[in-house]
């Protein structure tokens, strides 16, 4: 509520100050990620693929100690959980990166 001297009206204004945390809803075209088109994947492609991906994963350092452990459940070890954590993102970079390199991927199309 403002009671400003210049004010001759017998209404007061009501000021509001909002800190809204909201997401901006914007129309651009929404950003293009090229995804792997396995319907357009020829044999050839596939061949090249599992290729490339065998030496990728060939190429990957096993964490045996923590792929051999028995335990489970009940596993104390924070070294396994690690090395276990790290091998599933090399062993999914592997896939994606053999995946870029030899198999055909979806295009953007025009944005209107
Ligand atoms: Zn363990």
């Amino acid at each position: 509520m403002s009671h400003e001297v210049d004010n001759t009206s017998d209404h007061e204004p009501i000021g509001l100050k909002l800190h809204v945390n909201a997401q901006q809803y914007g129309t651009q075209c929404r950003s293009f990620v090229s995804k792997v088109a396995w319907n357009k994947a020829k044999q050839q492609d596939l061949d090249a693929y599992s290729h490339l991906l065998r030496d990728n994963l060939a190429q990957l350092d096993v964490p045996y100690s923590a792929v051999m452990c028995r335990n489970l459940n009940y596993c104390k070890d924070d070294n396994h959980c690690c090395s276990l954590k790290e091998y599933i993102a090399a062993i999914s970079s592997a896939c994606l990166s053999a995946g870029k390199q030899t198999l055909p991927h979806t295009s953007a199309r025009a944005c209107n």
